[in-house]
């Protein structure tokens, strides 16, 4: 489908600026209606042979321009629940570039020129995101060593404690990267999104912007997103208990239970720029503007869903001390 404006005939397009749809043409804003696509290989706009990749849904016409909004690949199985639209903008993208790269002294010279910046095109990239309820129920030792002198002798004390937890944890949105062709380490580093900003579908978001569907069937990779939360799960265990020296489990009962599957779409502006036969790639998060570039960043350790934890954490400790005097 094209979303074509109603005064000119020309493609309106979602504007993250307007938060609207705009005609770059005449200005009109939200004058779309919209042109279905008779069958997927030609344009709707100009009736032109279009040639689109196995996972595309949406994409730029070569022979007229406008962008194409491929109704098969959003309607029925591929239908996203939902999609967060785009809110940073095109001109902030590329404001972005010029200020992080601008003054560089590796960046050859065309890298901020006008033409090369042209190729900057947003992407809609396909997400799963899995909830889970988890109920952990775990009992084990810890224990606690300290050292100290006095005089000529070392005393050694140690404590031991009997632990028991009983955790129980919502994950919402535990997100899983459904493109082969996005990098999934990319896809970290350009977190966080704010979820909360997730609408109900509408594929006229997607009018100005290239996308895919997701590439594989949400239960083919569920187990990533089931790894993430069961080492969540973990995590949340021992935050519950610092400062021992050791820790020996008795008894481990994690139980995940999967709840909903959602079928998302998340914004990212894309620049790739070819310099001597190697073609380099820049990210920005279209939500929040974050540049992700060639130089090395560090991985924060950065949840990008919520992990409610509830219920009391239990904690039954009895003690034993032992003064071991040492000679
Ligand atoms: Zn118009
Ligand atoms: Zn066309």
């Amino acid at each position: 489908m094209v979303f074509q404006c109603k005064n000119c005939g020309g493609t309106s397009i979602f504007d993250p600026d307007r938060q609207k749809m705009y005609c770059p043409y005449c200005a009109s804003e939200d004058s779309e209606s919209i042109v279905p696509e008779k069958d997927i290989s030609n344009c709707p706009a100009c009736g032109a042979p279009v040639q689109i990749g196995t996972h595309t849904s949406a994409g730029k016409c070569t022979s007229c321009g406008n962008y194409i909004v491929f109704d098969e690949r959003v309607t029925g199985d591929y239908e996203p629940h939902l999609i967060l639209p785009f809110k940073f903008g095109k001109k902030a993208a590329l404001d972005k570039l010029r200020e992080e790269f601008g003054k560089r002294a590796f960046a050859p010279s065309d890298f901020l020129a006008e033409s090369a910046l042209n190729h900057v095109e947003g992407l809609y990239v396909p997400f799963f995101m899995y909830d889970y309820h988890s109920d952990y129920d775990w009992a084990g030792r810890a224990v606690k060593i300290r050292k100290w002198r006095s005089g000529d002798t070392e005393y050694t004390e140690t404590k031991t404690f009997r632990l028991e937890r009983d955790i129980s944890v919502d994950f919402e949105r535990i997100p899983v990267d459904a493109s082969d062709a996005m990098d999934d380490k990319t896809m970290d580093l350009l977190e966080p999104y704010d979820y909360k900003a997730l609408e109900e579908f509408k594929a006229k978001y997607m009018s100005g912007f290239f996308g895919e569907k997701y590439n594989k069937p949400a239960a083919e990779l569920e187990p990533r997103a089931h790894a993430k939360a069961e080492n969540d799960s973990e995590e949340i265990l021992k935050s519950t208990m610092p400062g021992y020296t050791s820790i020996i489990p008795e008894r481990r009962n994690l139980i995940l239970m999967p709840k909903k599957t959602h079928y998302a779409l998340l914004p990212v502006w894309i620049y790739s720029y070819f310099y001597r036969g190697k073609m380099y790639q820049f990210h920005v998060n279209g939500q929040s503007g974050k540049l992700i570039g060639k130089m090395p960043i560090s991985v924060g350790k950065a949840w990008g869903y919520t992990a409610t934890v509830f219920g009391g954490v239990a904690i039954i400790a009895s003690l034993l001390v032992r003064i071991l005097g040492m000679f």
